[in-house]
């Protein structure tokens, strides 16, 4: 079995950004800014965000986080995001799900300039990833990528089942899997909540991406011996005897489940950390995007 190391590539690849942003420096031309929209205070989304500009300085980017309370109208966040959209010293930006219930998130979506939209959640986005034209491919499921390319698991021809169908993960991934390039050209069943006999379908699985949000739900008898197996879960489960009052758990059975899988991500460490530098990735496209419409 080999560990899918999430925290050692996303370094990698946070490496590559930063050397990138130094030859900016030297040449005297302006690095990539990012903006990260946060409303309310919830606890798991100010870490999120927290982590995303901390990324961000640490290779050279300049950052910006616009906290917004979570009394915020939708008419006003909109009103943020024409902000950001016509903000020509901004490259990218996103919105930090989930908002407050008044609030709509597909019309806050939908307001974001596609060509700022480094989480790639517009459908302008969304569709031309689906069409395999050049796009902000989600992180999430671009990082599941990336980390297949540099560990060269083979997904051509192969049976790729994927558990949840969100727009943030398990859709995404569906497409990015089955389109026709390295890594991708796998065979895909896209399985959620209403799929009848899952484990029938699990078993059949050269490789399985697990993104539902049930911690320790993928069990040892549910995997075929040699599957590669990508957990995307975080949740957390309350935990008196820590510190910080819980525990981060993922959707695999991890001790039973890495006995038999040919790969593994583990949690945390292995997904969570690629959704970050393929932000900071995408922010770099963006800025090449902003600089070519000049
Ligand atoms: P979600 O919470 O929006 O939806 C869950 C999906 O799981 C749904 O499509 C549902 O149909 C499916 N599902 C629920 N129960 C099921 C069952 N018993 N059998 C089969 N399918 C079932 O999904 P999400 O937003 O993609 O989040 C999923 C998990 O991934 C969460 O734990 C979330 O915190 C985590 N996540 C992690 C990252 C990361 O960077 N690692 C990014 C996004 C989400």
């Amino acid at each position: 079995m080999e560990l899918l190391d999430g925290k050692k590539v996303s370094d990698q690849i946070k490496d590559e950004i930063a050397a990138e942003v130094a030859q900016m420096v030297q040449r005297g031309e302006k690095v990539p800014h990012l903006a990260a929209v946060l409303v309310g205070n919830d606890g798991a989304s100010l870490t999120y965000v927290g982590s995303k500009v901390r990324s961000c300085e640490r290779i050279g980017f300049e950052s910006t986080l616009v906290h917004l309370p979570d009394t915020t109208s939708e008419e006003e966040l909109l009103e943020k995001i024409h902000e950001l959209n016509m903000d020509d010293s901004i490259d990218g930006f996103i919105i930090q799900l989930p908002l407050p219930k008044q609030i709509d998130e597909q019309k806050v979506l939908m307001a974001v300039d596609p060509d700022k939209d480094v989480d790639g959640f517009h459908p302008t986005n969304f569709g031309r990833m689906a069409l395999d034209m050049e796009s902000f491919n989600p992180a999430t499921p671009y990082g599941i990528m990336e980390l297949l390319k540099r560990y060269g698991v083979v997904t051509e021809g192969k049976h790729a089942v994927i558990i949840g169908r969100s727009h943030i993960v398990g859709r995404p991934i569906s497409i990015l899997l089955s389109q026709k390039a390295n890594p991708g050209n796998a065979t895909v069943t896209l399985a959620h909540s209403r799929t009848k006999d899952l484990k029938a379908l699990t078993l059949q699985a050269d490789i399985i991406v697990s993104a539902l949000g049930v911690p320790h739900f993928l069990k040892a008898d549910m995997v075929k011996e040699g599957a590669a197996i990508i957990d995307v879960g975080i949740t957390r489960v309350p935990d008196d005897s820590r510190e910080r009052g819980y525990y981060i758990a993922g959707d695999v059975d991890f001790k039973a489940v890495s006995q038999k899988a040919s790969y593994i991500t583990p949690v945390p460490g292995g997904v969570g950390p690629m959704t970050i530098a393929m932000l900071l990735k995408n922010t770099l496209l963006a800025r090449e995007r902003h600089r070519s419409k000049k």
